[in-house]
């Protein structure tokens, strides 16, 4: 034994308990924008906006027309572990909101200049906070319609190790593209616009259940529509629905393949064999079909709170869940064009 002193326990401070969260959800402009998006949604918005500029490196804007955040509350909302969103274990287990870990806010302001604007649908006036690497000023009155904007301004200035992690500009404008892309596509009544610089570079209008498909085609192609099958089916408490694209159409990437569960953007082994197993009588190993699909259950049934950023999910009954997708999947592809057997490469 070496004869050393024990250090010392001490709490982190609370600046940097925060930036130690944000390794974890704040990777990228990519991954605030998910979490802003995601609270917009939360908020009930109805018109979501996005500004960006040098690809959401040196500012990403997300305005919504949301209930807002009563002002005396804005502090509190940029505090760790403060959520409008859960109060008990119950509702952990019955989690209808895209958020509920009250961990984005304050991390995404540990690692750069934040302001929260915000007006409560009932107040008449709106308030500004702004936050300066974890370190926030004193609320301020501001006037704004009712709704919320958040604008994170020189990400990562004050941790140039995580800076340099960034790509290029374009790179990262792309992965935000990917984003919106992806929740475009699961919230469709909702409207959406991206703007870098000043132009206008995505625009999709609210769209009822009659024009959803125009929304698909916008997203994933108007020849992935031509080429893909409207599918709608419910078993034992289990509903899967959307665009499951023929086996004739695929891809040698992956890229274009949108599963939602509960209306949450999800990467899931069991959901990925099931796909896979579908689809393998019809399609080469090396190639892959495009969808778009939703899979809603109880939210008892599935467990969300697996990943800080939320990406994955645990079903209760994965066993049943991989039949379900699989067997619905495989006879719509079965039966509808997709039933010459695979060729054998040579
Ligand atoms: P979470 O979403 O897990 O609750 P966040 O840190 O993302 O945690 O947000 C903290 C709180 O701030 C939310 O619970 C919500 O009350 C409030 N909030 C954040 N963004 C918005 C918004 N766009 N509109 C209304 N309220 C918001
Ligand atoms: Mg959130």
């Amino acid at each position: 034994m070496r004869d050393e002193q024990a250090p010392r326990v001490h709490r982190l401070d609370t600046t940097l308990a925060n930036q130690i969260a944000a390794g974890e959800v704040v990777e990228r402009p990519a991954s605030i924008l998910k979490e802003l998006l995601e609270n917009s949604l939360d908020a009930g918005a109805t018109r979501i906006t996005i500004h960006l500029e040098g690809g959401g490196m040196d500012l990403l804007g997300v305005e919504d027309d949301g209930v807002g955040i009563l002002a005396e509350d804005l502090p509190l909302a940029l505090e760790r572990h403060a959520t409008s969103k859960v109060a008990t274990w119950e509702d952990l287990q019955a989690i209808q909101t895209m958020g509920f870990r009250g961990e984005a806010l304050p991390a995404i302001a540990s690692v750069s200049r934040l302001e929260l604007l915000s007006r409560a649908r009932s107040q008449n006036q709106a308030a500004r906070l702004q936050v300066t690497g974890g370190m926030a000023a004193a609320p301020e009155p501001a006037a704004r319609a009712p709704g919320t904007t958040v604008r994170v301004a020189d990400l990562f200035f004050n941790v140039p190790a995580r800076r340099k992690f960034l790509r290029s500009p374009a790179a990262e404008l792309s992965r935000n593209q990917k984003v919106l892309r992806q929740i475009a596509l699961a919230n469709f009544p909702v409207a959406f616009q991206l703007i870098q610089n000043g132009r206008s570079l995505a625009q999709f209008p609210a769209t009822d259940a009659e024009s959803r498909a125009a929304r698909v085609a916008a997203i994933m192609g108007e020849g992935f529509l031509a080429n893909a099958l409207y599918i709608e089916q419910e078993d034992q408490g289990l509903s899967l629905s959307g665009w499951l694209g023929l086996p004739t159409y695929n891809r040698a990437r992956g890229d274009e393949q949108y599963f939602y569960v509960n209306g949450r953007p999800v990467r899931d082994p069991v959901v990925t064999h099931a796909l896979r197993a579908a689809y393998n009588d019809v399609l080469f190993q090396d190639r892959h079909p495009l969808y778009a699909l939703y899979l809603k259950l109880p939210p008892e049934r599935v467990d969300v709170n697996v990943h800080p950023a939320k990406a994955e999910v645990r079903f209760r009954d994965s066993r049943e869940i991989h039949d379900f997708l699989f067997h619905t999947l495989r006879r719509v592809i079965a039966e509808q064009g997709g039933a010459q057997p695979r060729m054998t490469v040579p």
